[in-house]
């Protein structure tokens, strides 16, 4: 199924995955993408064995940040190292979309533990151009799987109006700059709702803080944050 996806186009990807999902995982058994064992149950994990999962389970450290910025809490999994990381960028870069599910039940356990409740999940836009180009926004996939789990809508509260290039390129001066003010609200006016906003990785966090910045602008009132990983950049 990875390899399957891998070898269609980002843009149409997204449409071959949502329509042919759980077909093809019928048709063609998948690998763990850790230890390359067939995975007999991927159907809820996506493409992780048991024993891996437990394997990451023990490496893993899930906790939340207080306040950072105009979030309240901060939800993450781990750091951004080892399985945590592989997984990630299997999932992002190499076609294994239906990791979302082994990911997102690792989310929704760090929002059981630590938070109240939320009334509106959203999760950090991709500008328009590299939406088409990837097919599909990885924190999309995770806030949709949060939301079946809790029963709370996902809505695309922010929009991405400029075409940044990665994160990861810039120092970390760079990094502030590059984010600063290019997330707008996609709403009139909220009245103090509360609002999960779902990423995969944080770094500076400038990311996150320009979105939470502009959902309280909004009107919004409590913002949680939830994310696979923390990647501290020293
Ligand atoms: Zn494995």
């Amino acid at each position: 199924m990875g390899e399957i996806l891998h070898r269609v186009s980002g843009k149409d990807r997204k449409k071959y995955y949502g329509n042919l999902n759980y077909f093809l995982d019928f048709i063609f058994p998948q690998r763990c993408v850790f230890c390359d064992s067939f995975v007999e149950d991927f159907s809820e994990f996506g493409a992780v064995c048991f024993s891996c999962r437990n394997l990451l389970r023990e490496e893993v450290s899930p906790s939340v940040l207080e306040d950072v910025g105009d979030i309240n809490l901060l939800g993450y999994v781990g750091i951004y190292d080892r399985m945590l990381k592989i997984c990630l960028n299997r999932f992002k870069y190499f076609g294994f979309l239906n990791l979302y599910k082994f990911l997102g039940k690792l989310l929704v356990e760090v929002i059981l533990e630590n938070f109240s409740n939320f009334d509106i999940i959203t999760f950090v836009p991709m500008h328009k151009k590299k939406y088409i180009k990837r097919g599909f926004n990885q924190s999309q996939l995770l806030a949709e799987y949060i939301s079946k789990f809790f029963n709370v809508k996902v809505e695309k509260l922010l929009v991405k109006i400029k075409d940044t290039p990665p994160q990861s390129s810039m120092d970390f001066e760079g990094r502030r700059e590059n984010v600063k003010d290019v997330f707008k609200r996609n709403f009139s006016e909220l009245n103090g709702e509360s609002v999960l906003i779902v990423d995969d990785v944080f770094t500076t966090g400038n990311t996150l803080r320009e979105c939470a910045k502009e959902l309280v602008l909004g009107g919004v009132g409590n913002v949680y944050g939830i994310v696979v990983a923390i990647d501290y950049f020293l």
